[in-house]
């Protein structure tokens, strides 16, 4: 739950241009996933990144793409370009990496990477108590940006939680992760218990099913983290 509590500055979509002033030799992609609040994110390989049939079909989200592309690569700076479209081009940047990370994380090198991010319980854990302080994955409730932020997906209860906000990753567009991710990432991973199921019993006695507590009451989640319908 470290990570879940931690807390960070960075609003959502935030347009300021100091904290991408990529000096000391950083790429810009390692200033952006180092950032307060983006360590959900991993690096993506510059490989990926260079081969244009990876990246078929995301101009259509970025006005500025070929600069937003160059500042991502790291080939130039965003104080290279006028003043006047600078604030623009950060947020058209940072959406396009996201986009990128969405569709390198379903590769072998992006689910090997997150999946070590996973394995340490970077992305935090499960609150349902039943699920024993699992470790969680992000998702996105949507693959198109600007439709949700980032959520957690437990893989032990199936359910998926929202981050409360100015936690880590709350600021992140879901559509970073996308829908698929979680899943893909199960896929290739053994040994996941599923959860137990929760049986309220009276002195030992297990209680009827027909007796027992109906609708959505569930006493054993904390509902603070339930995403509502
Ligand atoms: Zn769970």
């Amino acid at each position: 739950m470290e990570e879940r509590g931690r807390q960070t500055n960075q609003s959502f979509n935030d347009d300021s241009s100091e904290e991408l002033d990529n000096s000391f030799d950083e790429t810009w992609i390692e200033s952006y996933c180092s950032l307060d609040g983006n360590e959900f994110l991993c690096e993506v390989d510059q490989n990926f990144i260079s081969d244009e049939f990876n990246l078929y079909g995301l101009r259509a989200f970025i006005e500025h793409y070929e600069q937003a592309l160059d500042i991502i690569s790291s080939k130039t700076k965003i104080q290279s370009y006028d003043k006047n479209i600078r604030g623009q081009l950060i947020i058209e940047t940072k959406l396009l990496y996201g986009l990128i990370h969405q569709r390198f994380i379903v590769t072998g090198s992006g689910l090997k990477r997150m999946y070590e991010k996973f394995r340490r319980g970077e992305f935090g854990a499960c609150p349902r108590v039943l699920c024993d302080n699992h470790a969680v994955l992000p998702i996105g409730t949507s693959n198109i940006p600007y439709l949700s932020k980032t959520k957690l997906f437990c893989p032990r209860c199936g359910e998926i939680y929202s981050i409360p906000d100015g936690c880590c990753g709350s600021n992140l567009d879901g559509a970073y992760f996308g829908m698929t991710f979680p899943h893909l990432l199960m896929l290739n991973v053994s040994g996941i218990k599923k959860a137990d199921k929760f049986k309220p019993t009276i002195f030992g006695f297990e209680i009827a099913s027909s007796s027992a507590p109906s609708g959505r009451y569930n006493p054993t989640r904390d509902s603070f983290f339930v995403v509502k319908n």
